[in-house]
């Protein structure tokens, strides 16, 4: 089992390079950081219009559409991400008005094509991330996502790996930890799922240490049972050696 997981995620990192790749698509990451366990929404490539359409039934509606080139980092920046889908026609325009954002906004990136995904409910946002201390190594970080990032950088840190209790400290040292144990009337959100992911994000980081130089699951939807990473960023050390 472990042989396995680790014989996907090798030959991604592998693809990555021999493509001279630093920074995975949006499906490379999610892959990844599936095969650690954590939950995405299902998605599909698809190369064409006839192929996004034929996606997005199979996946069921409603559907989300982003741009994928090798060039493209920031989907929304280029116009890259549409969201609820509802039919076979939307999914349709959907794609060319993806293709034609990209020629405006970065004339020079190449079109790859469209990942479809099926489209996760509203849900709490919080940002789950991994970077590399130049002091320290690998470390794992918890924020709150959406607008409250810039306004309130709401965000903890630690070395990792981490454990369970490691985890819920993060959490807990949240200003939004408030919110996510169900403010008012709220519903308690599900705190187990968050730690969990925490845990298997820090597990990843640790294991490819001289890898992944960055990780980014922004944002990550939290509900009162369990999470969906809807967007996965992870970007290669320069030099990377495959880890023995
Ligand atoms: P970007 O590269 O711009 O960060 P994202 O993949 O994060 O692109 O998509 C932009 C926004 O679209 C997300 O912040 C989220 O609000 C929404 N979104 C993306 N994918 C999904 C999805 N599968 N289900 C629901 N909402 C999504
Ligand atoms: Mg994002």
């Amino acid at each position: 089992m472990w042989f396995l997981l680790t014989l996907k995620i090798d030959q991604i990192l592998e693809n990555a390079k021999a493509e001279n790749r630093k920074i995975l698509y949006e499906h490379e990451a999610k892959t990844i950081v599936m095969e650690y366990g954590v939950d995405t929404p299902r998605f599909q490539l698809a190369d064409s219009r006839g192929k996004a359409v034929e996606a997005a039934d199979s996946l069921g509606y409603p559907v989300v559409l982003k741009v994928v080139s090798p060039q493209v980092t920031h989907k929304s920046d280029v116009g890259g991400v549409l969201v609820n889908l509802k039919d076979p026609d939307e999914v349709e325009t959907g794609f060319e008005v993806i293709a034609a954002n990209l020629k405006r906004y970065a004339p020079k990136a190449e079109f790859t094509g469209v990942l479809v995904q099926k489209m996760a409910p509203p849900g709490f946002e919080l940002i789950i991330g991994a970077n590399v201390d130049p002091q320290f190594g690998p470390t794992v970080m918890l924020g709150m996502g959406g607008l409250y990032v810039e306004l309130y950088r709401d965000v903890s840190f630690r070395i990792a790996p981490i454990n369970e209790e490691d985890a819920e400290e993060m959490i807990e040292e949240l200003k939004a930890s408030k919110i996510l144990k169900g403010y008012r009337r709220q519903p308690r959100l599900d705190i187990g799922a968050i730690v969990d992911a925490l845990v298997k994000v820090s597990n990843l980081t640790a294991r490819y240490e001289g890898v992944i130089e960055q990780l980014d699951l922004n944002p990550v939807l939290v509900y009162e049972k369990g999470l969906q990473a809807v967007d996965a960023r992870i970007i290669l050390k320069s030099s990377s050696s495959m880890p023995r």
